[in-house]
């Protein structure tokens, strides 16, 4: 087969391997602990809801490296989510929460960056979200961590500073939804792909950055995530 222009795949490394992950879609999932559900002015446990990233808005951040991101246009507001992010390997419909282990290659720290402004501005209108979720370096990734090496994710601490002081800092067995649900409420709405990965939601402590702030996170198991604004 040949193609008009060179397609382009977005991948992610794989800890232990040459080969790379490559990068279907970037499902996220919303307000997914508690008190991040409080701060954005929400409560309780509504039902999980998922928005999407294109999957070139990967910036990928090698181990030990320190990534880029070009400070993003038409916003004042960008704000840091770290995240765990979990990456399809067997994909699937109608998957029981009990068996979406099997379908996890293994996982990532990710950020889910955004321009809350936008987003805000899109709320109020009822429009779609995807301005200020789903632009170019939005999502900021580590290398894929196979599910054996991984640490006990379910229960792993997750956290984030900003130029050396804490922002965010939590633990995964605060998610609202668990990962095995996550799993068995996306599959149910769209058939799961290998090459698919789930930002899984943030905890509290979203806020702002600025140009020439380094953000360092990480999820206890799995890695840790530098970048620095630009
Ligand atoms: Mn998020």
């Amino acid at each position: 087969m040949s193609y008009v222009f060179t397609p382009a795949i977005a991948s992610v490394p794989v800890v232990g391997r040459a080969e790379r992950f490559p990068v279907r879609r970037i499902y996220c999932v919303g307000r997914n602990y508690v008190e991040h559900a409080k701060e954005m002015g929400f409560t309780g446990r509504e039902p999980p809801f998922f928005f999407l990233k294109p999957a070139d808005a990967v910036l990928v951040v090698n181990n030990g490296e320190t990534g880029t991101m070009a400070y993003p246009s038409l916003t004042s507001n960008l704000h840091h989510e770290i995240e765990l992010v979990a990456a399809i390997g067997t994909g699937g419909k109608n998957i029981k929460a009990a068996d979406a282990k099997k379908h996890i290659y293994g996982y990532a720290v990710g950020l889910d960056m955004t321009r809350r402004d936008l987003q805000g501005e899109m709320k109020k209108l009822g429009r779609p979200w995807d301005i200020g979720k789903g632009f170019e370096q939005s999502a900021p990734i580590g290398p894929v961590v196979p599910a054996a090496q991984a640490g006990d994710v379910e229960h792993a601490g997750i956290w984030l500073q900003v130029n050396g002081k804490d922002r965010q800092r939590s633990d995964l067995s605060k998610l609202i939804w668990n990962i095995g649900e996550i799993i068995e409420h996306l599959s149910a709405a769209w058939e799961l792909q290998p090459g698919d990965l789930v930002f899984t939601g943030t905890p509290e402590g979203v806020a702002a950055v600025v140009a020439g702030d380094t953000l360092v996170g990480g999820v206890a198991g799995v890695g840790e995530l530098r970048v620095r604004i630009a």
